[in-house]
């Protein structure tokens, strides 16, 4: 059951450790200066930090619950809050800056609340000198004032800024929990199960998928890839025009990529429920050993490193297509 108009996070799927952490500080009223909610992108962290911003704030709140009626409570669900900010990274990185005007706005009492909630999205784009900057704030946090840090689990965070917070986990959501959201948004419950499993239970990042192209362009990889009928030697044309739609993903690359190493990983474990929903089960494709299945996740890896080297995308994407035959 999942309201997504209601502020509460406790109506929002998945996330059970977070609920209990967060509702057990709301009830004993201990509540920290700081908290990190550490997880994959898209699984609804920033909810999470605007319900518990809701609550903290609410009038008319009934145990862990806001009410949704007071004044407070109407102000978040229009996301117009005056003491509810969000700090995202400007062209892929938080400033130094932007830290060191929080430090400066956080020194003046919240505008009409008890508590003001302040997030910084992604402080894992955050270089050194901002995040030391942020450390002293989070050393001495001006009264009346939560912050709350979220950061992509997978990549590196400082570990001081995590000793300063109480750390909240977040994990992928389950698929059925991830196709449910995605009919909530209006996909077609045909491709929802599918987008959910390719997007690993994040329904922030299946929409993106979506709206790329991406996945219809990674079907038509697959396909072909896998079709015996296509022979490298004599059907060059048919990959080079693959990797041209590959490479016209351009910053979408790097989760075109992904989408590929799930594929091969399936394929590894026997696993061929993707293949299967998309080709109706068909038997006439190809067959691979583990040792090409991991030559193949290599020769994926090998492009992700190359365009991360900033080389020559077309040419990635063809060498890489090749390898994968
Ligand atoms: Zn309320």
């Amino acid at each position: 059951m999942s309201d997504f108009s209601s502020i509460s996070f406790n109506r929002l799927y998945g996330h059970e450790k977070a609920k209990r952490l967060l509702n057990r500080s709301l009830m004993a009223d201990r509540i920290a200066h700081a908290y990190i909610f550490r997880g994959p992108d898209g699984v609804g962290k920033k909810l999470f930090a605007r319900g518990l911003a809701a609550a903290l704030n609410c009038r008319d709140r009934r145990g862990v619950e806001p009410c949704g009626a007071c004044s407070s409570c109407g102000k978040f669900k229009s996301m117009n809050h005056p003491d509810f900010m969000a700090i995202r990274p400007e062209k892929g990185v938080i400033k130094i800056d932007r830290i060191r005007q929080l430090g400066n706005e956080l020194t003046y009492p919240p505008y009409e609340s008890k508590i003001r909630v302040v997030v910084l999205e992604d402080v894992q784009t955050m270089r050194r000198e901002a995040a030391n900057s942020l450390l002293k704030t989070l050393e001495e946090p001006p009264e009346n004032n939560v912050l709350i840090l979220t950061g992509d689990s997978s990549k590196e965070i400082l570990a001081t800024l995590i000793s300063r917070c109480q750390v909240v986990p977040f994990a992928g959501l389950s698929i059925a929990d991830t196709a449910a959201i995605l009919v909530a948004h209006g996909v077609a419950p045909g491709s929802a199960p599918l987008l959910a499993r390719l997007s690993e239970g994040s329904p922030g990042k299946a929409l993106l998928f979506q709206n790329a192209e991406m996945v219809t362009i990674w079907q038509e990889a697959v396909k072909v890839l896998s079709d015996p009928a296509v022979d490298p030697d004599r059907d060059v044309g048919i990959l080079l025009r693959l990797a041209d739609s590959v490479a016209a993903l351009k910053e979408d690359l790097p989760a075109f990529l992904a989408l590929l190493k799930i594929w091969v990983r399936d394929l590894l474990l026997g696993e061929d429920t993707l293949i299967d929903t998309q080709q109706g089960g068909d038997s006439r494709r190809k067959s691979w050993s583990s040792e090409q299945l991991f030559a193949k996740l290599r020769a994926i890896e090998s492009a992700e490193m190359e365009l991360a080297r900033n080389c020559n995308r077309n040419l990635v994407c063809e060498v890489m297509l090749f390898r994968l035959q």
